[in-house]
């Protein structure tokens, strides 16, 4: 019985999968990532890094890419709703398309020794001994192999997790569903810097200018109201005029992409000899664009816990990764639930912006991942 070909095998070449892949090759680790898409590739997101996000990558040894990268500062959030506008300074944030972050991401694992496989669709299989085994597909051809630990971190849909390997998945009744696109030149009301974003009754669109210039158009729906409005960008026309926003022409002519249902439960986020990550292990509407914090913040969580299952794999490493998972993305969760419950009324809406207008404190919660102080993440033990 041969050993595992691979000490970790890394499902998904996301923020949350090749940072993890990055530390874990800087351990010397053995580490495989695949990814179905070819890169870069862009992807559904506000592309708003907030202190926490930049916290991680400084964290992670990778301090200064973003801004390498022609990453764009963000001082300001202006909110609109019912015609009604106002604005909040940030205390951090860039925005850098996911084109660009992604890939820098990825060619930084590789710099490390990481052996990465784009345009490979990859499924968790079964335990064999020492490991667990994962199913490639490139192309026609189908292959297995196997790694002492796998961490999938394959985003949203990510379906092939299932009870057989030990993973419920519940999706939120009545979850949005996200959408987005980019345009190249457009209207001059976006300007450099501020996240604008519009709230309607049936969703709201996130828009930021990228390191490019163009304007990246980022929205959760109604599933509904998108069949209803006649798509993505007859909807999105639709919230920004609600809000009293400047229309956005070129978006009727871009190619929106939509993804599944954005609120999903994954539980428990780990299984024998697997370990999920970022967006895989559950998620909650992007109100508050936090995800690339909680997709970073959990590759770092998940080093020490991978470096001990090398040694020796025990269901108290699940379970330790249960209460870390919990402990760092848990909170931010439940107020992201709150949020998105008091999106969907018009009226507490109104109230609550009315409040922040006058006591901009009581945004703090909201602003609080921009600055950072959320941080907390754990420090890599040494390579045994
Ligand atoms: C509308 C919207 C706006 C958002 N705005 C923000 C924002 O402004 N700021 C922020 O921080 N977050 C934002 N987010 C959230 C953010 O996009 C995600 O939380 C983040 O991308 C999660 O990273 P990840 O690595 O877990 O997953 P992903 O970035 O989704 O990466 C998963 C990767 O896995 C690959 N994959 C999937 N299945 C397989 C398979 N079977 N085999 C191999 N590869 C596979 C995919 O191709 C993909 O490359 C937003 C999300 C949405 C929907």
């Amino acid at each position: 019985m041969s050993p595992p070909e691979w000490d970790v095998i890394v499902l998904g070449a996301g923020p949350a999968g090749a940072l993890a892949a990055h530390q874990l090759s800087r351990q010397r680790l053995r580490v495989l990532m695949v990814d179905k898409r070819a890169f870069p590739r862009w992807k559904v997101c506000g592309t708003c890094l907030n202190g926490v996000a930049l916290g991680a990558l400084a964290q992670a040894g990778l301090s200064g890419l973003v801004e390498r990268l022609g990453g764009v500062p963000l001082v300001r959030l202006r909110l609109g709703l019912q015609n009604h506008q106002t604005e909040l300074a940030l205390p951090l944030g860039q925005s850098l398309s996911r084109g660009c972050l992604d890939l820098a991401l990825c060619e930084a694992a590789v710099a490390e020794g990481t052996v990465f496989r784009m345009d490979t669709e990859a499924t968790v299989a079964g335990l064999c001994p020492g490991g667990r085994q994962v199913r490639l597909r490139c192309g026609a051809t189908p292959e297995t192999t196997s790694a002492r630990v796998v961490l999938v971190a394959t985003g949203l849909g990510s379906p092939g997790l299932t009870p057989a390997i030990g993973i419920r998945s519940r999706v939120q009744a009545h979850s949005r569903v996200g959408a987005g696109c980019r345009v190249g030149v457009s209207a001059s009301g976006y300007g450099r810097g501020t996240i604008h974003m519009a709230i309607g009754r049936h969703g709201y669109v996130g828009l930021v200018r990228t390191e490019a210039g163009d304007l990246n158009l980022a929205a959760a729906f109604d599933r509904a109201h998108l069949i209803q409005a006649g798509g993505a960008a007859l909807a999105a026309a639709g919230v920004l005029a609600e809000a009293g926003f400047e229309p956005v022409p070129q978006a009727s002519a871009a190619a929106w992409m939509a993804t599944s249902a954005l609120t999903v439960r994954r539980w428990p986020p780990a299984s024998a000899r697997l370990l999920l990550l970022g967006d895989a292990a559950g998620y909650v509407e992007p109100f508050t664009g936090e995800g690339m914090g909680w997709a970073l913040l959990g590759a770092l969580a998940t080093v020490p816990l991978v470096l001990q299952g090398q040694r020796q794999w025990s269901r108290e490493l699940e379970r330790q990764w249960v209460r870390r998972h919990a402990h760092l993305i848990g909170s931010r969760q439940r107020l992201c639930h709150g949020l998105a419950f008091a999106l969907r009324r018009p009226g507490l809406s109104r109230c609550l912006l009315a409040a922040v207008e006058r006591w901009p404190i009581l945004a703090a919660p909201l602003l609080h991942p921009f600055d950072g102080t959320s941080l907390n993440p754990p420090v890599p033990e040494p390579c045994p």
